[in-house]
């Protein structure tokens, strides 16, 4: 690891003016993603501004404004608390779920909310410093493209890159329309939609967010939920535990009798950002709950993927994920924990 300055951030407007001052200096959230990349050279910031005294932690409910009636997260919470917190448990247990199938309970202790939503791609090659990568180096060709790319995406990859993001609270978060609120170095603050936070990657695979440079994540916001009573969240992967997602999808209904009203559906591993399947969720509203409509909505979504040499099997994984969450949705099996 290279050598670097460690700076304390008093509040977040100094944070920010830590990273206005140095465009070579990152914030420090809970560490758990950017220290292994510095320790694989991977990146190497002159400074990093540690976060860990601001306090933009809270869980509250939100009483007025665009999402009046839904939650408040803090972007410097750990992911342990947001899944355990009674609110979410309660009325987002999609979020639960997604956050406990992420990692290890040791990394969910440390890893902060605004962190789970910056953590950078596990392709391997751009971990592999000896080896082209367009994210790492831009320019420098993309290795997985004719390599080992059976981890990778299925959806909207490009020949820059053909990386997965590998958030599970995310794709929650892209399903529960979720918004992203930022501090700008002027000192206002802005939101951006969940579904335009991340980018897919075109000819930048390099930029990854939608975050301009020294803006801090102070918090993600929830509409209020209609998807509690029947929502799932289902992560298939090679081991049960501290394994990235194959392919994994949170979704969930707004029943009407037997009349779907509204549905939440959104997939993970398959491309460079959670992925809302829209054709799904258009193919479902005003139809029955059954696994032939189920079916039908998913296979409208997977005539889309476009596989690389390693991953067709996504394409069938996929609709079968899509599938069995729509039905442990129906269920309620998501809101068991
Ligand atoms: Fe790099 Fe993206 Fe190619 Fe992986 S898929 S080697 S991250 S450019």
């Amino acid at each position: 690891m290279r050598p670097f300055k460690f700076t304390t951030a008093a509040n977040p407007a100094s944070a920010i003016s830590y990273l206005s001052k140095n465009p070579k200096a990152k914030f420090l959230g809970g560490g758990t993603n950017l220290l292994d990349l510095m320790k694989e050279d991977v990146e190497y910031p002159d400074e990093l501004v540690d976060l860990g005294r601001l306090n933009l932690t809270a869980i509250s409910e939100l009483s007025a404004g665009y999402n009046a009636g839904g939650i408040s997260i803090g972007g410097l919470g750990k992911n342990t608390a947001a899944a355990n917190h009674p609110l979410i448990r309660k009325n987002y247990p999609v979020l639960t779920r997604a956050i406990l199938a992420g990692a290890s309970a040791q990394i969910r202790n440390m890893a902060t909310n605004a962190g789970n939503l910056l953590q950078r791609t596990r392709c391997s090659y751009f971990y592999d410093v000896a080896m082209p990568c367009n994210k790492r180096t831009p320019g420098s060709g993309c290795s997985a493209m004719e390599g080992f790319n059976r981890m990778h995406a299925i959806f909207g990859w490009s020949d820059s890159c053909v990386a997965v993001y590998p958030s599970d609270m995310a794709v929650a978060l892209s399903a529960l329309n979720a918004t992203v609120k930022v501090l700008q170095a002027n000192g206002t603050s802005r939101s951006i939609p969940m579904d335009d936070f991340h980018l897919l990657p075109g000819n930048h695979p390099e930029k990854e967010n939608s975050l301009k440079p020294s803006e801090l994540i102070t918090s993600i916001e929830l509409p209020k939920n209609k998807f509690a009573t029947h929502s799932a969240y289902l992560k298939v992967r090679d081991r049960n535990s501290y394994a990235f997602a194959l392919v994994s999808v949170a979704a969930g209904l707004v029943l009407d009798g037997d009349i779907i009203r509204d549905v939440a559906l959104s997939m993970g591993g398959v491309a460079h950002k959670p992925w809302k399947a829209q054709k799904s969720i258009k193919a479902l509203i005003g139809k029955k709950p059954s696994t032939a409509n189920f079916t039908m909505a998913a296979e409208a979504e997977m005539a889309d993927a476009k596989p690389l040499s390693h991953n067709k099997f996504k394409i069938e994984l996929g609709k079968r994920t899509i599938i069995h969450a729509l039905e442990l949705a129906l269920k309620g099996e998501g809101t068991k924990s």
